[in-house]
């Protein structure tokens, strides 16, 4: 190659070159070595200038290269340089020595290229995985390298500690997280895995694995996916421990169904009680003279009082048991075939003995039945339920609607207020448990409930194959459904 081929070749690789006298220290290089090193053009160079620019930390390193006696060029080596502009450049260089006839070193030749953008990158590289290392060996939680097929490869102190398994067992067999997993869950962490390869995360899950001791740990496990050098995939995931929480969990459902059975004995004796105070208070009234009345009445009155406050406080007992029977998963339903019309009239009725003030307006279908399979006192429940809410959250001159329409084998039952509505967020909320919309409106009586009742209606609906629903606008009123099978006669065996 002529010199201009080799120019060419220097700039297009954007490579400086440069030839370094040993005698007089000067310094010949091309423009682009000039740029490099951040000098102008035209100023004269020596080795001093350049060494002046070296980072402190790499000059003494950099000096002994270019020290004659001890040159070793040949070796490619990496520096920094700092520009008179306070900015700091990467240069990897190599080079040679030139010798003289008598075997002295008289000249060194020799190019560089700029690494500031790779150096960087590996910077960014090695500080991200110092952060992920503090993070896994920090063992807050379980942290756990697999590849997609959940083989692990690597895994934290706290995972191991978890599982009973140890770095040693994962390098002499293959440890599998999904194998680890108790049986009803395998397939749930084997989804979880094709997800992360689909679209890149596992969303948290509950899950149990079981140890290398055999017992059971309930975890929350969650995962995403990241790419090797060479392209291989693979997963990071972590485990947390969900054992305290669990217990937890079992001692609070516990709690409340004790506290809900030891609760309910003295109040169904105290209703009783009240009862036959009221019907001898009843009793002596009819009897007695005006003189005495003026003594009864307000006992009466007194007493009436007394016997709502206990049935409101019997109601939040019931839905406490409820909600105990619930999530120990034992729900008892009777079911039995009764027309769900007559069992809508019969609640509307006892709610209108109970709240013989308020406006209730029937829109029920005439001279039809509609036969449903269901646990009676359950449904009557969730419809009294609906009313009683529609009372409690609408004012005393408001009416309540109470309806049924049949739509594609289903009945659906609706419960409309004019009360304050419910927004859109709360809507999703009040289902669940122990879950409270707004304040109950200014002046009225009702007591709060615990937020339970729409969390029972929910759960009691569904058990029974059916849907609920609540449609409403803010200051437009509330409309609750349910929607339940009707069992189609036709079809059923004389
Ligand atoms: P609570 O016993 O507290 O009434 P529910 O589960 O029956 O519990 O209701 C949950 C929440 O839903 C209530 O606290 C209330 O904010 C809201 N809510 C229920 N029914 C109505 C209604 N008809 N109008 C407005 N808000 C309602």
């Amino acid at each position: 190659m002529n010199e201009a081929q080799i120019q060419l070749a220097l700039e297009a690789t954007r490579v400086g070159a440069w030839e370094l006298d040993l005698h007089t220290g000067g310094l010949v290089c091309t423009p682009r070595a000039r740029m490099l090193w951040g000098f102008p053009p035209d100023v004269p160079l020596n080795l001093q200038d350049l060494l002046a620019r070296v980072h402190p930390d790499d000059r003494e390193r950099v000096a002994r290269i270019f020290d004659k006696d001890r040159l070793d060029l040949q070796e490619g080596f990496e520096h920094r340089l700092i520009w008179p502009d306070g900015s700091l450049h990467w240069l990897s260089g190599g080079g040679q020595a030139i010798h003289d006839k008598q075997g002295r070193m008289v000249r060194q030749i020799g190019v560089a290229v700029e690494i500031t953008d790779r150096k960087r990158a590996e910077e960014e590289l090695r500080e991200s995985e110092q952060r992920f290392r503090r993070l896994m060996e920090s063992n807050l939680i379980g942290i756990v390298v697999s590849d997609l097929e959940g083989t692990i490869m690597e895994a934290n102190a706290a995972f191991f500690d978890l599982v009973g398994y140890t770095q040693e067992d994962i390098a002499a067999s293959r440890v599998n997280m999904i194998e680890m997993t108790s049986l009803q869950y395998q397939a749930q962490v084997a989804q979880a895995f094709k997800d992360v390869l689909v679209t890149g995360v596992a969303h948290p899950f509950e899950t149990e694995c079981v140890t290398k001791d055999g017992r059971r740990v309930p975890l929350l496990v969650g995962g995403a996916s990241f790419r090797n050098a060479d392209s291989t995939q693979f997963a990071v995931n972590f485990v947390v421990d969900l054992t305290a929480r669990k217990e937890l969990e079992r001692q609070k459902d516990l709690f409340l169904s004790m506290i809900s059975h030891e609760l309910r004995t003295p109040l169904t004796i105290l209703k009783g009680t009240l009862q036959v105070l009221k019907r001898r208070l009843k009793r002596q009234e009819a009897m007695v003279e005006q003189h005495s009345l003026e003594f009864i009445s307000p006992l009466l009155k007194e007493l009436a009082t007394a016997e709502r406050q206990v049935n409101v406080q019997t109601r939040l007992v019931n839905d406490l048991l409820d909600v105990s029977c619930i999530t120990a998963g034992k729900l008892p339903l009777t079911l039995q075939l009764c027309d769900l019309l007559a069992l809508v009239r019969e609640t509307v009725e006892d709610l209108r003995h109970m709240a013989p003030h308020r406006v209730l307006l029937l829109d029920l279908p005439t001279q039809t039945t509609v036969p449903v399979l269901v646990d009676r006192g359950r449904i009557k429940q969730v419809v009294a339920n609906y009313l009683t809410n529609a009372l409690r959250y609408s004012s005393p001159e408001q009416s309540v609607s109470i309806g049924m329409i049949r739509q594609d084998g289903r009945a659906r039952v609706w419960v409309r207020d004019q009360g304050p509505g419910i927004s859109k967020q709360a809507q999703k909320d009040i289902w669940r448990r122990f879950r409270r919309g707004e304040d109950l409106p200014v002046g009225s009586s009702a007591e709060r409930g615990l937020g339970l009742g729409l969390y029972i209606c929910q759960t009691l609906i569904e058990a029974h194959q059916g849907e609920v629903g609540v449609e409403s606008t803010l200051g437009s009123g509330s409309t609750f459904w349910l929607a339940l099978p009707v069992v189609d006669q036709a079809r059923k065996p004389s």
